[in-house]
């Protein structure tokens, strides 16, 4: 029997929270794939970040083996097939751990779940997951119903044509709403309600009988030939060995990781392979499996999802999309690479400093390892007199900013400064054509502008409609605008006096990426959840606004902000600089300017140092000399204007409005 027949290649999606990671623990548990004693609450969020936040950033694939077992009744809590049901091997590449397919026995399957976050920001890393894969469990948390990320992951899936099976989980929960939940989603793809799962990821509760859905409905992995229509050139190439790069990871002395997911023929160690778009060959070290930690295996063969270990000790020449090959090519047969990826679009840049200017080097390797490892960031070196080199990076949001930033600082040991994230915008000047400016101290000055024009963006909110009128509030003080609204999910939802609605708005980027996801989490309790998508450019009326300490402005902090907005956010800036400058020897001035005005205005008072102290009584004379001295330091400090601003204080700057 052909070893493909059983393998199961799925994801699970969901919106953020609605229980992803949970419910891949049960279904580690459940094949035993990690020891009880091992176990821990969300195992697939490996990284520190990802367990204190309690959010899933990074994909984590693993792999399992599952036997179906019918003497005992599927549907039960928590029916682990029991080790001394799955025994010999004959086949030694598919076994893992102490757990062996034996693939005369047609009931045994392995399983490889690829675990995806939810947030906004990391729709791409989702997207990447579900090429690698056949088919995915749409999961929806029963106290929430189906929210915005739920539609754009659905959307996603759909795309690629994946098997999807729809679950509602927690339904332990005594705030659950299962039935509703169910028919929510019924009605959200086409299917009968009997086709929902329920599940608890929590107490184990179905969640058997999920998997079990997973090998009756998701099929097993295909050649690219077959998600393709399939033109003769296209089969000629699917003889040659081929396998997608999903993701990778460095490491340093084995070099790059890639993580595959083979589509057509075998890869094994001392093979010569080739990097389509890298152009660049290679001699594959060592293959392997996700267990979830890396496990060598002899070969990896069409279906599998697995590792490649390089040996490139250049991050950048592996590129996540690329296909890579086995280097020989059958005579007259043409290399034709798999489908890759859109390259995501950053939304946002900032600027990275090394805090100490010796590190560059150390920070230009830290940001290309991260790349490696987060292909939706991107950065390219930039330098300015004033303020030395740096590296310009893209980013999908504020919490992709934070994330990496976060990741630099502990992964990487890197500490940073970073400038005030920027977007793009198009501006025409009275000298040159439309170009397009995403450093906010590169914007003309207002005299010299024709036009400028920023992206919009149209976004999905689902909301309780007591919430309708704060969200309504919410989107006019953004700048949006309201395009229409339904009301949304089940009738009984309404019944229960709980009627939702889908809310299209359209709202410039700038105000999206200010911390509007912010505000509309905390104006609805946190339930409401948006997604959004771009929608193109249109004028903007917005102002360059720099900030100057000590009279001297300082580039990091210039910003290009909303005119209406502009007063509000001057006084906000200095406001927050004030309290977070450390006090100087000498009087600081923090300022606002904007068009050459300044609009808002704040100084910090110098530092009191008790020279006279030491000296006791009534000597008037020799405490004035004293002070006259601490006067005349005072005033040499100041001529030397230069505060020196702690990369804490920036941050704290650029996180306020
Ligand atoms: P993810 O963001 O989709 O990966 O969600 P997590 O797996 O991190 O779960 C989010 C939260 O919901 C965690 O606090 C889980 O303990 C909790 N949770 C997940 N599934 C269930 C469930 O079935 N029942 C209950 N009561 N809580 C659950
Ligand atoms: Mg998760």
């Amino acid at each position: 029997m052909f070893i493909a027949d059983h393998i199961r290649n799925f994801c699970v999606i969901a919106h953020i929270d609605h229980g992803k990671s949970t419910l891949a623990d049960r279904f580690l548990e459940l094949t035993h794939a990690v020891e009880r004693r091992n176990m821990k609450a969300q195992l697939l969020d490996q990284m520190d970040l990802e367990r204190e936040r309690g959010i899933t950033i990074k994909m984590q694939p693993v792999r399992m083996i599952y036997k179906i077992n019918h003497t005992e009744a599927p549907n039960s809590k928590h029916q682990f097939p029991n080790k001394s049901q799955i025994s010999n091997s004959k086949i030694p590449n598919l076994e893992i751990g102490n757990w062996k397919l034996e693939i005369s026995d047609s009931k045994q399957y392995v399983l490889n779940l690829i675990d995806t976050p939810g947030h906004i920001d990391f729709s791409y890393e989702v997207s990447r997951a579900l090429a690698a894969v056949e088919g995915a469990i749409l999961l929806v948390d029963a106290t929430q119903g189906v929210q915005a990320q739920t539609l754009t992951n659905l959307s996603i899936a759909k795309e690629q044509r994946l098997a999807i099976i729809p679950a509602v989980n927690k339904i332990d929960m005594p705030g659950a709403y299962a039935d509703e939940a169910v028919e929510e989603m019924a009605a959200l793809l086409g299917v009968a309600e009997e086709n929902v799962s329920r599940v608890s990821a929590k107490t184990g509760e179905g969640v058997a009988a999920l998997l079990e859905r997973v090998i009756n409905e998701i099929p097993p992995p295909s050649s690219c030939l077959l998600r393709d229509s399939a033109s003769s050139q296209r089969e000629s190439a699917a003889r040659q060995s081929r396998a997608l790069i999903f993701d990778s990871k460095f490491e340093s002395h084995r070099g790059v990781i890639a993580f595959v997911r083979v589509f057509d023929g075998e890869f094994k160690q001392g093979d010569k392979a080739r990097l389509h778009a890298a152009a660049t060959s290679l001699e594959v070290k060592e293959v392997g499996v996700f267990t979830p930690a890396l496990a060598a295996v002899d070969v990896l063969s069409q279906g599998e999802i697995g590792y490649v270990v390089t040996g490139i000790k250049d991050p950048m020449k592996v590129r996540i999309g690329d296909t890579i090959f086995l280097d020989a090519p059958t005579p007259g047969f043409e290399l034709l690479p798999l489908p890759g990826y859109r390259q995501p679009q950053p939304v946002m840049w900032a600027s990275f400093y090394p805090e100490d200017e010796r590190e560059y080097d150390s920070l230009r390797d830290a940001v290309s390892r991260l790349q490696l490892n987060d292909a939706s960031f991107t950065f390219e070196a930039e330098s300015s007199p004033l303020l030395g080199r740096s590296f310009k990076c893209g980013f999908l949001g504020m919490l992709h900013l934070e994330i990496v930033t976060e990741r630099l600082k502990r992964e990487f040991s890197q500490s940073l400064i970073i400038t005030s994230p920027s977007i793009a915008y198009e501006v025409t000047t009275r000298d040159a054509a439309a170009s397009i400016i995403s450093s906010p101290a590169k914007f003309p000055p207002r005299g010299e502008i024709v036009s400028v024009q920023e992206p919009w963006m149209t976004g999905d909110i689902i909301v309780p409609d007591r919430y309708l009128g704060d969200v309504l509030g919410l989107i006019d003080a953004y700048e949006g605008k309201m395009l229409a609204s339904e009301q949304f999910g089940s009738a009984e939802h309404a019944k229960e006096g709980e009627v939702r609605m889908l809310l299209k708005a359209e709202m410039p980027l700038r105000e999206i990426v200010s911390d509007f996801f912010d505000a509309l989490k905390s104006a609805t309790s946190g339930y409401a959840s948006l997604a959004y998508e771009q929608a193109g450019m249109r004028p903007a009326l917005v102002e360059r606004l720099d900030i100057h300490v000590a009279e001297e402005p300082v580039a990091a902090l210039t910003r290009i902000v909303s005119q209406k907005k502009a007063p509000a956010i001057a006084r906000s800036m200095v406001t927050a600089l004030k309290d977070v400058l450390p006090r100087q020897l000498f009087q600081v001035k923090i300022q606002a300017i904007m068009n050459g005005r300044i609009i808002a205005s704040e100084s910090l008072s110098a530092l009191k140092k008790d020279v006279t102290g030491h000296l006791y009584g009534g000597d008037r004379s020799r405490k004035m000399k004293l002070w006259k001295k601490q006067k005349r330091g005072k005033k040499k400090l100041a001529a030397g204007g230069k505060v020196r601003i702690p990369p804490e204080a920036y941050l704290q700057v650029l996180k306020r409005r």
